[in-house]
């Protein structure tokens, strides 16, 4: 069990993988395709044990089984604590889900979007994530009082350079709260990984520059490996401009009283560090990237 000694802190974890097989994705890899879940009362009787107010499930997908995660939200309900986690878009598409989370606590969803092009997404074997059903699944999570965190990945083979400009658009209109973008990184023994091999693509072995946020360890498709590095590093910029965080932010008044203060600081450390900052965080996540807990969602 992963929590602070003193119970104060608060993270822990109800499932362990991901029923998914997404091409570019270490969980399923990683975990042999094996989605385990642990009993809803154990879960429930740790998750009450914490003095702190604020949970993080530290789960690949919260919503990998649905109707385990409904029984877990109505057994958590009553420590009336709020907490977040990552899910697949499932979570998005089935209401009670919404309903019994946003009444357990739900205060945000980091919600794997990946892409905005179908075509990448059907690629990356992602078919059931539905780019033409974004914004109304969006909408509906908000309308239950949760913010959105959104992942997405830059450098699938049909981005092309338009695709920075394109997907900040999407998120500026949809009123997503927060992203993490990551650079695609074919993490090793995932079918990504092999794909790129067999087409002669791989630039490094390197693993310390497998970390999805200052390298581009593959050769990108339809724009250049320069090309690719530069518009991630202006899409993290713009999407914490103040432009974009109020067009953002105006869009929804889900979670606004901690989003904003949170967007504000992602800005203020976009202008105090700039580049540096991104560089350092990358850094700092390369030995978990390289342990095979890639983007996952
Ligand atoms: S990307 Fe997300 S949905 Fe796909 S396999 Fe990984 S954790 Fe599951």
């Amino acid at each position: 069990m992963f929590h602070r000694k003193d119970n104060s802190g608060g993270i822990l974890i109800a499932t362990r993988g991901c029923p998914n097989k997404c091409e570019f994705c270490a969980v399923s890899v990683m975990y042999k395709n094996c989605f385990k879940k642990r009993p809803v009362e154990e879960v429930a009787r740790e998750y009450g044990s914490f003095k702190g107010k604020v949970i993080i499930f530290w789960d690949e997908n919260i919503a990998g089984d649905l109707a385990y995660a409904k029984e877990l939200f109505k057994a958590i309900t009553p420590h009336k604590k709020w907490w977040s986690s990552q899910a697949s878009i499932h979570a998005g598409q089935d209401d009670e889900f919404l309903e019994l989370a946003a009444k357990s606590g739900c205060k945000q969803l980091f919600l794997g979007l990946e892409s905005i092009s179908q075509r990448s997404l059907n690629k990356a074997n992602k078919t059931f994530n539905r780019v033409d059903d974004y914004y109304r699944i969006i909408e509906k999570i908000h309308s239950y009082g949760i913010a959105v965190q959104a992942g997405v990945v830059f450098g699938f083979d049909e981005d092309e350079q338009g695709v920075f400009i394109e997907t900040l658009g999407f998120l500026e209109e949809a009123g997503v709260q927060n992203a993490t973008f990551n650079i695609l990184t074919p993490y090793p023994g995932t079918p990504l990984f092999e794909r790129l091999k067999r087409e002669g693509r791989i630039l490094t072995y390197d693993w310390s520059k497998y970390n999805a946020r200052t390298d581009v360890v593959f050769e990108p498709k339809r724009m250049s490996r320069e090309e690719l590095l530069e518009g991630f590093i202006r899409a993290n910029q713009r999407f914490y401009s103040l432009g974009s965080i109020a067009k953002r932010l105006s869009r929804s008044a889900a979670g606004l009283w901690w989003t904003l203060p949170l967007n504000l600081a992602y800005y203020f450390s976009n202008i105090f560090y700039g580049y540096e900052g991104l560089r350092r965080s990358g850094e700092g996540k390369s030995g978990v990237l390289v342990e095979g807990v890639g983007p996952d969602h």
